[in-house]
């Protein structure tokens, strides 16, 4: 019988702290049998990104139709605006036998460790608070407005950080890389 090592993977920190980064990073490395999970959201896109390769950028209209279709895996509130994980897509995924990467912040990481507590949660946390200031700020994406949101959620979302199965300290990005590599390959080994 064919093993199936399909894992659903939650990675969660505050924003700014690099998940995006180690990701793509990940990603440059590792593109079978893994997939990215696209959300819905809807924040308007920054300029760099693109529907439905970054996120499926859709109405807050469309958003609450699909809740009350039933349509997220999760989804949640943050910063004024949606985020949600499409269901049909990540069940797709896992039944197929590919692992999902859900990228999503702390309140949906919670009820998908509840409703999946054999997923692989993951925390990316930042050296510090200052160096996660300048890195939000830095990234020059965001008003001034939906930076201060961002840094009122990180008190909050630090405290989590104990529930998740491993923790990743992202200092230098190759490092955060190099353990998240040995955690999947850990993880898909078990
Ligand atoms: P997130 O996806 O968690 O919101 P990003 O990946 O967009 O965060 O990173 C936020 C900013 O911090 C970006 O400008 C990115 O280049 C920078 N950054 C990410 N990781 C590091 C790191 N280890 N050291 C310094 N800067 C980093
Ligand atoms: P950003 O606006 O910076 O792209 O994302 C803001 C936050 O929303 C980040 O913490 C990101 O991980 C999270 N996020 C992205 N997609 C989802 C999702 O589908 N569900 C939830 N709960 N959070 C998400």
């Amino acid at each position: 019988m064919k093993e199936n090592k399909a894992r659903l993977y939650v990675i969660t920190g505050p924003s700014g702290v690099g998940k995006g980064t180690v990701l793509n990073k990940f990603f440059e490395h590792n593109k079978d049998n893994i997939i990215y999970s696209i959300s819905a959201t809807t924040r308007a896109p920054r300029p760099q990104e693109k529907d439905g390769v970054n996120y499926f950028f859709i109405t807050k209209e469309e958003f609450e139709r699909e809740i009350e279709n039933g349509d997220f895996l999760e989804w949640a509130k943050y910063s004024d605006n949606y985020y949600g994980t499409k269901k049909s897509f990540v069940l797709k995924c896992l039944n197929e036998g590919k692992s999902v990467v859900l990228e999503i912040e702390a309140q949906g990481a919670k009820k998908v460790m509840e409703k999946y507590p054999e997923c692989v949660s993951i925390f990316i946390t930042p050296p510090d608070l200052d160096e996660l200031e300048k890195r939000l700020r830095g990234r020059k994406t965001e008003t001034e407005d939906a930076i201060q949101k961002r840094l009122e959620a990180v008190k909050r979302e630090l405290e989590e950080s104990k529930n998740y199965k491993y923790l990743i300290v992202n200092d230098k990005v190759d490092e955060a890389f190099n353990q998240l590599q040995q955690i999947y390959e850990k993880e898909s080994a078990l």
